[in-house]
Order: structure tokens, then C-alpha cells, then sequence
């Protein structure tokens, strides 16, 4: 088995997760459960930034001392993330030991390796507590950072050690443009290519005197850059130095905003470039989850909360939305509204009814045993086209083209059931037929269990258990031209996977 080491960002813990952590995390969670699907032996690993300043300021309002925040934060977002279906194998947390261990390690095969690498200087510039970083004057609009338009920008003037990021852009746009480091989607990579072309500077990374983070390695008064830090937990997890942090290393794919390409694609490349360890395979940047128009995070000032969200139609019905309507490539809104109307028409209406009534008709029918039929009808032929398609858009991280891909068969199956009227072949008698249409249904629904489950983990399960298929969703054979085997198997009727509330 191919092994797959899968990452989502870390969260800073300076308040509750909102739509746009949700966005990454289920993304990343429907990419985990797919490869899974295929046959890859996945390693998902989500986690918490906690070393921010921002955690300071959140802790001091709180009144409670840094890590007890911390450790109320990490519950909560894992809370969600549960709430969610999030399937991670791991979570790593900045404040563990094994990271303390994994960043002064590798800082210090750096000094090793390259010692040319690391030096002193005077820094002044502009800090953004929200993004916690120097700002350069084109990342400025009106004063303010362009992620975090309501906050105030610190003059900060102070020594620190530097990277000699400068160093290393020619090497870095040449892995990105052969496509050894492959960034996803088109437009992010263009902007990271753009970036290099135009230059790199060198970063500072140590704060003086931060009481809240990494001692840096030979220089005890500096504190490790917060974003330095946290970058290297893509290789704490893997045990790194520890021998055998390779089976892991490197990762194959680090899900991340596209707000944070800068460190994905250029800063953390460089960082192991100096440090002589492999680079990861690839960088996929979503865009963001608009709200009114508004990028939706904490500290830009805009909510709407998770929990409500979750709330409104259950942890599926969300995870379908985010994925299908606001997308996991450009930025997409979401609205109360929009959010009811793909319900009601989506799961309620479409996937939801294919399921009850094609249960009910095999229950009315044929006892509940799907009966047996070799004829290959319209509907299988859209099964096997519909497949193939989510294969392939699937395997290109395009998600949204793959719940379309596995719709198709929804509104397919449910023509199917108006044109071959399952009721009347039953009134006059013609079995054959009425055996051809209901094989054909059940094959199509299990072929959906399958293709759905990436996104709707929970429901999709329902429904393969409804289908009397054992054990969890899984797909021993991809080939679409092969069609899944339902005969003799024992359905029951279904509970609604979808019930249509009473306000929509
Ligand atoms: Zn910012």
C-alpha cells in the first residue's frame, strides 16, 4: 500500500473554530477518506498552533495562565472537529515535547549544515498580530494588513536571528515550475512563482524576550518566530529525528488557505531545503468561506457560528455544502439561505428519496431482497460514466467536480424510477422487468454509498447498511466498466437520511 501523509494548517487557539477552519479540516477529511478508499495506507494529521502571541492576549483576557487556555481551546476545536466526522490519525500540538524536541533539532542542523544560513541583525518593520508576521509594504492597503484589515499594524523594531531566505528562491521556483514541488490550484501557484521572480528577503526568526514559546537553540534570550515554529509540525509528527521518521516524511499533500502560501511554498521549502531534508510532494491552497462578501474568520471580525451551522441540518449536510457550494478552490459564500435550498433539493429531495423510495420498493416487492438481473440498463451505464469521472476529478483534489460527478447518478436514478414506473411493471406482472429496474437501483445506490462517503461519512454508511452490505463503506473494486454486486442481499427500510425540516 502507497502511504499518503496528509496535512491540514494548524489553528491558532485564540478562539473558537468558525466556517472557514471547518472548510479546511472537512476538505482534507474527504481527501483522507477517498485515498483510503483507493487503497492508500493515510496518514492525517490536523493539530494547534499555541505558541502566538494572540494566545497570550486571549489567555490574559481570559485570566488564566497561557497553557490552561490552551489546553481549553485544544478540547474545543477537537470537540468540533469530532462533531465534524474529522477522521485524523494524529494531533499534534505545538506545546508537546515532541515538537520542542523536533524544532530545536532541526534549527540546529541548520547552524550544522549551513551555519551561513542563521545570523544576527537589527530588524524594524510593521507587525500583524493576526497574521504574526512583519508586513512588507505590498502585503499593506490603507495601513493595515490585507488579511486583517481591522487590526492595527505594530511598529517593531528589535534584533533577532535571520534566515537567509534570499538564498534560496532560484532553487525553490525551479522545484516549483518541474513540478517537483506541485502547488495547486493554478492561480496559487502563479502568485508563488510571481513572488519568487520578484525576489526574496531574509526573515526574522526569534522574537526577543517572548515569554510564551520555543528557547532558541544557543541563544536563550531569543524566542523561536511563532511561524517557524509551527511549520515544523508537519515533521514533529512524523517522530523526526527519530529514526523511522522517513516512513512518514515527506508529507504528499499539505491542505492549506491560500492566505498562507508565502510559508507553505517558499519559507517552509527553504527551511528544509538548508536543513537537507526532503521537500513535500504538494500544496493545495483553498480560497476562503465568504460571508456577505467577507472573508469569515475571529479576527477580521465577522461570525457565524460552527455550532450553528452544524446544527442547522446535521454534520453531513454541512460537509456537503462547504465542499459542493462554496468549494474548496476559489473563495465561495455561504448563506442561511443557499445552505436550505441545497437541502431541501440536494439530500432531502435528491439523495435522500432515491434511498427511501428504491428501499420501500424492494421492501413492497421482493421482501426486501434485491433480486438478481444481469441486464445492464441506461442507468448502469451512467453509474460506470459517472465513476470514472469522480476518479478522475478526485484524484485531481477537484472535490467539488466529484460530488457532481457522484449526483449525476442521483438524478439519473431518480428519472429512472418515473420512466420504468417500478409500479406498474408490479400491477401487470412483468417480474423480469420489475427485477432489471430494482437490481439496477440497488447497484446505483451502493455505487453512490461509495462515491458519497468521502463527503457524507455518516449518512453514506447508513445507507450502505440499509443496503445489507457489512462492515464500513469500501470499495473493493473502482473499475466502472465492473458493476457492483447486490444481488440476494437482505436491504431493510431505511431511516429518512434526510428528514425535511419544518422551516424550510
Ligand atoms: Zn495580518
Amino acid at each position: 500500500m502507497p502511504k499518503f501523509y496528509l496535512t491540514t494548517a494548524i489553528d491558532y487557539s485564540n478562539g473558537d473554530p468558525h466556517l472557514g477552519h471547518a472548510l479546511e479540516k472537512v476538505g482534507a477529511d474527504c481527501i483522507a477518506r477517498y485515498r483510503r478508499l483507493r487503497g492508500d495506507q493515510v496518514h492525517f494529521l490536523m493539530g494547534m498552533d499555541e505558541h502566538s502571541q494572540s494566545v497570550l492576549q486571549a489567555a490574559a483576557r481570559a485570566g488564566v495562565p497561557p497553557q490552561e487556555w490552551v489546553d481549553r481551546m485544544a478540547s474545543r476545536f477537537a470537540e468540533f472537529w469530532a462533531r465534524l466526522e474529522c477522521s485524523h490519525d494524529d494531533w499534534i500540538r505545538t506545546t508537546e515535547p515532541r515538537h520542542f524536541r523536533s524544532v530545536t533539532e532541526l534549527l540546529r542542523r541548520i547552524q550544522r549544515l549551513h551555519p551561513d544560513d542563521l545570523y544576527v541583525s537589527e530588524y524594524e518593520g510593521l507587525y500583524c498580530t493576526g497574521c504574526e508576521e512583519f508586513k512588507q509594504e505590498s502585503q499593506i492597503v490603507n495601513g493595515r494588513c490585507i488579511e486583517h484589515p481591522t487590526l492595527e499594524l505594530i511598529p517593531t523594531r528589535e534584533r533577532n536571528h535571520f534566515f537567509r531566505l534570499s538564498r534560496y528562491g532560484d532553487r525553490i521556483l525551479d522545484l516549483i515550475t518541474t513540478g517537483t514541488l506541485r502547488v495547486e490550484p493554478a492561480i496559487r501557484r502563479n502568485e508563488v512563482v510571481r513572488l519568487l521572480e520578484s525576489g526574496l528577503q531574509d526573515i526574522s526568526v526569534s522574537r526577543l524576550r517572548q515569554p510564551w514559546g520555543i528557547p532558541f537553540p544557543g541563544d536563550p534570550e531569543q524566542t523561536v518566530y511563532v511561524w517557524f515554529d509551527a511549520l515544523i509540525n508537519y515533521l514533529s509528527a512524523t517522530g523526526f529525528p527519530d529514526p523511522g521518521y522517513d516512513l512518514l516524511w515527506p508529507a504528499d499533500l499539505h491542505v492549506i488557505g491560500k492566505g498562507i502560501t508565502r510559508f507553505h511554498c517558499v519559507i517552509w521549502p527553504a527551511m528544509l531545503l538548508a536543513a537537507e531534508l526532503e521537500l513535500p510532494r504538494q500544496v493545495w491552497a483553498h480560497g476562503y468561506v465568504q460571508w456577505e462578501g467577507t472573508k469569515m474568520s475571529k479576527t477580521a471580525g465577522t461570525a457565524v457560528t460552527l455550532d450553528e451551522a452544524i446544527e442547522r441540518h446535521g454534520p453531513d449536510a454541512l460537509r456537503y455544502f462547504l465542499l459542493r457550494e462554496v468549494g474548496f478552490e476559489a473563495d465561495g459564500n455561504f448563506s442561511w439561505e443557499r445552505f436550505d435550498e441545497r437541502y431541501t433539493a440536494d439530500l432531502a429531495d435528491g439523495f435522500g428519496n432515491l434511498a427511501s423510495r428504491t428501499l420501500a420498493m424492494l421492501a413492497k416487492y421482493r421482501d426486501g431482497i434485491v433480486p438478481s438481473s444481469s441486464a445492464v440498463t441506461s442507468l448502469d451505464t451512467v453509474g460506470a460514466t459517472a465513476l470514472a469521472d469522480y476518479l478522475q476529478t478526485m484524484d485531481a483534489l477537484d472535490l467539488r467536480g466529484g460530488i457532481e460527478a457522484a449526483w449525476t447518478i442521483v438524478s439519473a436514478a431518480n428519472l429512472f424510477v418515473q420512466q420504468s414506473a417500478p409500479w406498474s411493471l408490479a400491477k401487470s406482472g412483468k417480474d423480469r422487468e420489475l427485477d432489471e429496474v430494482l437490481t439496477a437501483l440497488a447497484r446505483a445506490l451502493c455505487r453512490l454509498a461509495v462515491m458519497a462517503s468521502p463527503f457524507l461519512p455518516g449518512k453514506a454508511q447508513a445507507l450502505w447498511n440499509d443496503l445489507g452490505m457489512e462492515g464500513k463503506v469500501s470499495a473493493t473494486n473502482w473499475n466502472p466498466a465492473e458493476r457492483p454486486r447486490v444481488d440476494g442481499r437482505q436491504t431493510r427500510r431505511a431511516s429518512i437520511l434526510f428528514p425535511k425540516p419544518a422551516s424550510v
